[in-house]
């Protein structure tokens, strides 16, 4: 997989406000918060989207979520509770392909999730 934003990030080349790292992964605040506390969980392993997920990845996506409820028990916001996302491909509007999930915290969030971008007739 060619190097993306994500994975410079991971090899420091670029800054991020990074929140927690373990052998495995990496969290940091998203550039560009859609909420109070927008996170980014990202597997260090460069996997580009869900599509490219393999057996061999099932502990890896797993720990994505334990990571996501340890931070949300460390910041408060377990309780009040939080939304995660992984978006695949267009037509969810993924922008950067290396995996992550977005940790959404701090305000309570509207379901469905999504603004419609296909145009009414
Ligand atoms: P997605 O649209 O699901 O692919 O999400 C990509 C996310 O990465 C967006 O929410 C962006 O705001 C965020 N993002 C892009 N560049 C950076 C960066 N350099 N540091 C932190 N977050 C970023």
């Amino acid at each position: 997989m060619s190097e993306t934003l994500f994975s410079k990030i991971i090899n420091r080349e670029i800054p991020a406000d990074i929140v927690y790292e373990d052998d495995l992964s990496l969290a940091f605040r998203d550039i560009n918060p859609q909420a109070p506390v927008h996170l980014l969980l990202i597997p260090k392993k460069a996997i580009a989207t869900i599509n490219d997920l393999g057996p061999d990845d099932r502990e890896l996506v797993g720990h994505l979520f334990v990571v996501a409820a340890k931070l949300a028990k460390e910041m408060g916001f377990d309780d009040d509770g939080y939304r995660t996302v992984m978006n695949c491909g267009a037509n969810a509007g993924q922008t950067v392909f290396h995996l992550h999930l977005h940790l959404l915290a701090g305000k309570p969030f509207g379901w469905p999730p999504y603004t419609d971008r296909m145009k009414q007739a």
